[in-house]
């Protein structure tokens, strides 16, 4: 059972990506650009009040695009087909601008839950500033200072109110989902499973990333082939009860 995905969107310089890291915490460390990488997308494990997910920063997802519409259109529509929820950013201290309101526009037809994040309150005296998101037709702005920490308590509370609770022992065996085709690796412990892995993903030039799963004691890589993006995940073994320390199978 894969972790649900929880994508940030919102135009560059909003904050996505220092929300990112305010979330992901100690965890920010995992989140690097390796070389190779094809495309700037950044997939992480986070989570709050012990409920896991995937936060995905989407800032790079505009490759192609010539118009303003069609960038926006993309990074938008690429981040609600894959979302359980999303977070939308909007940069209080300028307010609304044209492009984030055509962003809105399409997270309102989305069929994923919409957080709208008011970023860049960092004190009270800025909190009026967050009103004027109310326009964007997508509810009451959460208040928060991703640079600070103000306010992404709360943030993070309504958000995993939208997510689905995971079952504390999971097993992943075969995953396949509308979002990414995914392959694992399974056998007793030893037979040479995170061999394998690392022989299948590093032939290869565009590994996306690399995420240690604490939780479903399994490692995911994200691989670019010609035929779409492959998510290879080494289990730990058929161990119901274990847990690896990060980085010990690879
Ligand atoms: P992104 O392009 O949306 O990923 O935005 P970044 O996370 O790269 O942030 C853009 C700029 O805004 C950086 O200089 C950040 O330090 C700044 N920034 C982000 N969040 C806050 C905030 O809560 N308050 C303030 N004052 N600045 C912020
Ligand atoms: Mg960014």
């Amino acid at each position: 059972m894969a972790l649900p995905l929880v994508a940030i969107v919102g135009r560059p310089n909003v904050g996505k990506s220092t929300l990112l890291n305010r979330i992901v915490g100690r965890r920010a460390a995992i989140v690097e650009e390796r070389p190779g990488v094809t495309r700037d997308r950044k997939e992480v494990e986070a989570d709050w009040q012990g409920q896991p997910f995937v936060l995905v920063d989407t800032g790079g997802w505009l490759p192609g695009g010539d118009t303003l519409d069609e960038q926006v259109s993309r990074q938008s529509e690429r981040a609600m087909a894959a979302a359980t929820a999303v977070l939308f950013v909007v940069d209080a201290s300028v307010g609304v601008t044209e492009e984030d309101a055509r962003v809105a526009a399409l997270l309102r037809r989305g069929g994923a839950p919409v957080l709208l994040v008011a970023n860049k309150v960092d004190d009270s005296g800025r909190e009026h500033a967050m009103w004027e998101l109310v326009s964007l037709g997508l509810g009451d702005p959460y208040p928060v200072s991703a640079l600070h920490g103000r306010g992404t308590g709360d943030l993070l509370d309504a958000l995993v109110a939208h997510l689905p609770a995971a079952p504390d022992d999971v097993v992943v065996e075969e995953v396949e989902d509308d979002r990414i085709f995914s392959v694992a690796i399974v056998g007793r412990p030893n037979v040479g499973k995170s061999t394998l892995f690392n022989r299948l993903i590093g032939d290869e030039r565009a590994v996306v990333h690399d995420r240690p799963g604490t939780t479903r004691d399994s490692i995911d890589t994200v691989v670019e082939s010609d035929d779409g993006p492959i998510r290879f995940i080494d289990t730990a073994g058929m161990r119901r009860k274990s847990k690896i320390d990060e980085g010990t199978e690879y």
